[in-house]
């Protein structure tokens, strides 16, 4: 008997450890920030929400190489041909194919394109509500709530409803397929509806632990169980108190306190657009042990800013510095967003 029951552990244990050894290697299977010693990665976000915004990046692709740009963030959220869920494409919706089409392009130029898919907060611009909360109302945080969404910034889905996960999983599934992704954004900036007096579940419930609820599922579907790596931006995980922050780039709503309850192998982009003379949330997640994006938009001097105060904490987990667009791209003038080559040629980057 006990011959038999030492052989069964033993066997448990050569299957767990190869079952870990088999999710090791899935788990790091995107070699964009494998080898720090390569210096700087930089990237940079569209939006890309139809065949013309699609065309535009790619149009751009040979000048962004040019430009030293080794990944693409393709903000695509419901503005593709979803064979799982039809009933959530939004307008404009771009193939499979013209995906796979970008994605050559991509490859032909040594480009890693990542998908994006704006998980719990955004679900709405100004009177646009989006498509999981026009087909599915029941699933917002604030049902009912703000007619033509005034007085609100954005919408957001429930973290706590139950038909949500799998129908946002399907949708995940299909993105990694198209891209043949490595990595996946999962957006979650700005999530101010959270924790609504409106929602019969998240009603009295702390906004960190729902937070931090959203980050851990999507994380245990993306990295857990699909094997990628897991990027998002990182307003929410910082407070304005004791950074100094405004409310858009950092939070007062006790999200924050989320930091110290979601994996610390999450890519966190760092966002922060305003010329400052330090940016605390810097030193914070380097030193919470996050690898880290700090992630600029359009003025050149703060851009330059948080380059400099980036290069000051350079580290293993300073990847590299993502530069964000926030307009649909056009072809011609995507490649020329005015910070693209001033924080190229500090990191020496052209070619
Ligand atoms: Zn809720």
């Amino acid at each position: 008997m006990l011959k038999s029951y030492i052989i069964r552990n033993i066997i448990i244990v050569l299957i767990s450890t190869m079952m870990f050894a088999l999710f090791s290697s899935c788990a790091t299977s995107s070699e964009l920030f494998k080898d720090s010693e390569q210096g700087f990665k930089l990237g940079i976000h569209v939006l890309m929400d139809s065949k013309e915004s699609l065309d535009a990046v790619k149009n751009d692709i040979p000048k962004l190489s040019q430009s030293g740009i080794d990944f693409i963030i393709t903000e695509i959220n419901y503005h593709y041909e979803y064979q799982s869920h039809p009933e959530l494409r939004g307008y404009g919706h771009i193939t499979k194919e013209e995906i796979r089409n970008l994605l050559e392009t991509c490859k032909e130029y040594n480009i890693e394109l990542i998908p994006q898919f704006q998980c719990l907060g955004h679900q709405s611009w100004a009177s646009e509500t989006f498509t999981l909360l026009t087909v599915y109302p029941e699933f917002d945080e604030t049902p009912g709530q703000y007619p033509n969404n005034e007085n609100i910034y954005c919408r957001s889905w429930c973290p706590l409803h139950p038909e949500i996960n799998p129908i946002i999983f399907d949708l995940m599934d299909e993105l990694v397929d198209a891209f043949d992704a490595k990595i996946f954004h999962v957006g979650m900036d700005e999530v101010f509806l959270i924790g609504s007096e409106f929602c019969p579940r998240c009603n009295g419930k702390d906004p960190a632990f729902l937070f931090s609820k959203a980050v851990n599922d999507y994380y245990n579907h993306l990295v857990r169980k699909r094997g990628l790596e897991m990027m998002m931006w990182g307003d929410r995980l910082i407070d304005t108190a004791s950074t100094g922050y405004s409310h858009w780039e950092a939070s007062n709503s006790r999200t924050h306190l989320a930091i110290d309850s979601i994996p610390k192998d999450i890519i966190i982009c760092d966002w922060h657009y305003a010329k400052l003379d330090q940016y605390p949330s810097i030193p914070i997640f380097l030193k919470k042990g996050f690898r880290i994006l700090p992630s600029s938009w359009k003025d050149v001097d703060a851009a330059n800013a948080l380059l400099e105060y980036s290069l000051k904490h350079k580290n293993q987990n300073m990847l590299g510095h993502l530069l964000t667009t926030w307009k649909k791209p056009v072809a011609g003038e995507f490649a020329n967003h005015p910070t693209i080559k001033p924080v190229s040629e500090r990191l020496g980057k052209m070619k």
